[in-house]
Order: C-alpha cells, then sequence, then structure tokens
C-alpha cells in the first residue's frame, strides 16, 4: 500500500498547527497498517488556490495512480474553495484513491463519507464568507458613525481624535468651494490648479489631484440624486442620504463604496452633479484640438447648421461655413473675425443688463418631501393597526385587515409616484442652476479678457450661437 501525505501551512499567524505536527499526526492514523508513505509538503502557502507546488506534483501523480490513499490533517489544508475541492474529489474518484481526513475523520470509501466532506467544504467556505462580510459590516458601521478608518484626510479635511476614535473635520472650506467653482467656471484642470496655487500656499501638487477631489464624493452632500448617480457609475451606497458628505471605500481596488457619512460637507448635489457631467464631456473632448486665438470657432455655426471654420487670408481671419466647399450650403461668405467676435461682445454686454434672473436662492417646498411624509404616515397607520389587530378577535379585525391592505396599496402608488417627483425637481432644480450659471458668465465677460478665457465663457452661456451674414442677424440659444 502506497499512502500520499499533503501537508500546508500558510503564513497566516492564526494558521497554527506546525508542518511536523501535520505529518505526524497523518503518520499516527495509520499506525496499525503496513504502508509506504510520500510526503508532500506546501510551507507558506495560503489555501485560496491550488497554485501550489508540491499539491500541483501530488496531483500529477494521483493521475499517474501512484497511490492507493491520500490523507491529510483537516479538509483546508487541501483547498478552502468549494469548487477545487469538487474537482479533486473527482480527480481522486477516477483514479480511485481514497481519501482520508485525520482530524475530521472522513472516509471517502461510503457515499455518505463523500457527502459529508462535501457539505463540510461548502459550510467552510459559507463560514468564511460571512466572516469577511462581518469584518465589512463593522466597517461600514463606523463609517456609518463618521469614523475615519485610516490613511491621511482628504485634501480640505483634517483628523480629529475623540475617546479612542478618528473622525474627519472640515479644516478649508473655501479651497473645496473654489476647487468646484473654479472647474464649472474654466473647464480645465489646469486652469484650476494655477488659480489654486496662486490663491493657497498649500495645494495639491498635481493636477491629476484637482480631478481626485473633483470626483470623490467625501465633499458632496449626500442627496437621493447624488445616490442614483453613484449607484449608475457603479458605486456600493450605503445609508439615507441626510445632507452630510459620504466616505469611500476600496476606491483604490476598483471596487468602489460610499457611505453616508457625518462629516460636514460643502458641495451642494447640483454643483457636484454637474462637475461630474463636465468631468465626463471633458474626457471625451480632451484629444480634439481647437483653435486658441479665434474664440468664436466651434461655437458660432451657419444657418445651414455646420459651424464656421477659421480662414486665413492676407493677414485677416475670416469665419467661413464648413460646409461652404462641399456644395451643401449657398453660404460663401467670408465673415471678417474681428467684425463678428465684437458682434457677440456687444450681445452679450448688452444683454447683461437685462438679462433675466429666473434663479431664486429660498427653497420652495418640495412635493418629493410630501409625498415622503404621507408614505411614513400611512405605515405608522398601518403599524398602529397591526397592533391593534393581535388584540382583537378574527371577526372583529376583517375590517383593520382591509384598512391595512388599502394602506400598502396607496403606498405601493406614493412610492411611484415619489420616484417621478424627485427626477421632475432635480430637473428644475438643474435648469434653476444653469440659468444662475449663465448668468454669471454673463456678468463676468467683458472685453479686454483674453481670447482663451473669452472661448471658455461663450461656451458658458451659450447652447447654439448662429450667425446669418445676408441678414447680419445673430440667433442664439442660451444653455
Ligand atoms: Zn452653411
Amino acid at each position: 500500500m502506497k499512502t500520499a501525505i499533503y501537508v500546508r501551512k500558510s503564513v497566516e499567524v492564526k494558521d497554527s498547527i506546525s508542518i511536523e505536527t501535520q505529518i505526524q499526526m497523518c503518520q499516527n492514523y495509520f499506525a496499525d497498517t503496513q504502508t509506504e508513505f510520500e510526503i508532500f509538503s506546501d510551507d507558506g502557502y495560503s489555501g485560496a488556490n491550488i497554485d501550489r507546488p508540491a499539491f500541483k506534483r501530488l496531483l500529477k501523480k494521483i493521475e499517474l495512480k501512484c497511490f492507493d490513499t491520500l490523507v491529510c490533517y483537516k479538509l483546508d489544508r487541501i483547498s478552502r474553495k468549494v469548487l477545487d475541492i469538487a474537482d479533486i474529489f473527482d480527480l481522486l474518484e477516477k483514479s480511485n484513491v481514497k481519501f482520508i481526513c485525520v482530524k475530521d475523520n472522513y472516509d471517502t470509501s461510503t457515499p455518505m463519507g463523500r457527502a459529508m466532506l462535501y457539505f463540510a467544504s461548502v459550510f467552510a467556505q459559507l463560514e468564511r464568507e460571512q466572516t469577511a462580510e462581518r469584518v465589512t459590516d463593522s466597517m461600514l458601521n463606523l463609517a456609518k458613525r463618521g469614523c475615519w478608518t485610516g490613511g491621511p484626510a482628504p485634501t480640505g479635511y483634517g483628523i480629529v481624535k475623540s475617546e479612542g476614535k478618528s473622525y474627519i473635520e472640515l479644516e478649508n472650506e473655501n479651497f473645496i468651494k473654489d476647487c468646484f467653482n473654479l472647474y464649472m467656471q474654466y473647464s480645465s484642470l489646469y486652469s484650476v490648479h494655477k488659480i489654486l496655487q496662486e490663491k493657497y500656499k498649500i495645494t495639491p501638487k498635481e493636477r491629476s489631484n484637482i480631478r481626485r477631489i473633483l470626483r470623490s464624493p467625501v465633499y458632496v452632500q449626500s442627496s437621493d440624486m447624488v445616490n442614483g448617480f453613484l449607484k449608475k457609475h457603479n458605486w456600493g451606497v450605503v445609508g439615507e442620504p441626510n445632507s452630510k458628505g459620504y466616505l469611500t471605500y476600496g476606491v483604490t481596488k476598483g471596487d468602489n463604496m460610499a457611505i453616508v457619512s457625518r462629516h460636514k460637507a460643502v458641495i451642494e448635489p447640483i454643483l457636484w452633479l454637474n462637475v461630474q457631467k463636465k468631468l465626463d464631456e471633458r474626457r471625451e473632448s480632451y484629444f480634439k484640438k481647437s483653435s486658441k486665438v479665434y474664440w468664436l470657432s466651434g461655437i458660432l455655426k451657419c444657418p445651414c447648421g455646420a459651424p464656421y471654420a477659421i480662414v486665413n487670408s492676407c493677414r485677416n481671419a475670416y469665419y467661413v461655413c464648413s460646409n461652404r466647399l462641399k456644395k451643401k450650403c449657398d453660404n460663401n461668405r467670408y465673415v471678417n473675425a474681428e467684425y463678428i467676435e465684437k458682434e457677440v461682445e456687444n450681445y452679450i454686454i448688452s444683454n447683461s443688463q437685462n438679462f433675466d434672473i429666473v434663479y431664486q436662492k429660498e427653497d420652495t417646498p418640495s412635493a418629493a418631501d410630501e409625498i415622503k411624509k404621507q408614505i411614513e404616515d400611512n405605515n405608522r397607520m398601518v403599524n398602529n393597526l397591526v397592533e391593534k389587530i393581535a388584540l382583537l378577535s378574527n371577526e372583529a379585525s376583517k375590517a383593520l385587515i382591509t384598512k391595512i391592505e388599502d394602506l400598502t396599496q396607496e403606498n405601493k402608488g406614493l412610492t411611484n409616484k415619489l420616484e417621478d417627483t424627485k427626477l421632475a425637481e432635480f430637473e428644475i432644480n438643474n435648469s434653476k442652476f444653469s440659468k444662475e450659471f449663465v448668468h454669471s458668465n454673463v456678468m463676468k465677460f467683458n472685453k479686454d479678457m483674453l481670447p482663451e478665457e473669452k472661448k471658455i465663457i461663450v461656451r458658458n452661456i451659450f447652447k447654439s450661437l448662429e450667425y446669418d451674414p445676408k441678414e447680419d442677424t445673430l440667433k442664439v440659444e442660451f444653455l
């Protein structure tokens, strides 16, 4: 008889039974039997996979039917994965090799023993997963309570200690606000970085850090809309929005998790969401080259819908319809660049006087909040009714049950309505925001700005800008 002994010890501390003890226990099992041993030992390897040198050699020899029996101290020495174990059992069976687990007393020569062994491995894996879950749960609980669980504080925040726990605390509100507002204004990480460097002594060293700040949910006041956005972008989101910031986990591992926490956040959801939108757009247009000097290029369009292109001729620059050469457009005028840029400048400046501010700062009561309250009231009523039913006879409780059913039905309808209302309110808030945004850009515009700055500002004001040279008219649409 030939017996293979497999022993394994991982580097983990809790995995504490020594290789020698394992071998000893396996050999003791065969004290009364005449057998020849071959020992396969993986010292310092984890059971998380089967990528272990001695184990691989063992599998090969089992395949070649070199043994009658395989013995190990405990099932988890072979593998910690149910699927691996199932595969290995298949191989053992095919090669007619008996399997013995000294500690657990499994004997695979009977169907019952095989089933027991399989279930044991399933439960072992389940237990490990639950342990992992418990660890994650306790991390989440800490985060929900606002605890900082390690690492340097996010830019603009500091770490404070209280009763043995760490928390993050807002230190530089203006810096964070500037970061988001400047990006909204300039749409350029480079410009934001430059301005911040001039204004603040301590700034992130690299531009990519600005992007990290802008992308981080740490700075935004939690809301339903932000939760929705994060979920849509593959974040795991935990907690009910409470206008405080989120703490994030697993960002470096690509397993993003945002937890509604307790630290003060200063970026309003609408601004944060608009910055995300802009970052997404900029990423798409990153490689597109654009003319630097003629600030209407790209945004100024011909009545045919095509953008004007810049043509240089005799030291003058002209905007000409880019469809003109394809003969799809009969507008063949050369529009003097200086002339039309001045026209647009005048248009913006004359408009700044009577630009209509629709934006209202005061908060109107939200219809969504009303519906939410109604749903909560109904739930409370249902709970009261349930308590009453417990005290009543079957006959007497019938009416209450009907009432409960009605309320539950009503809440279903209200929940749907709530989703629709939230969406509608977001649209309204968003348009309020963009009106204020356009207005602030109109006010900021002046003739002495650099063309680069003008170029950015016109894009923050107009959705489209159409010039008809035959009529000499400007048709505009605001953002
Ligand atoms: Zn045209």
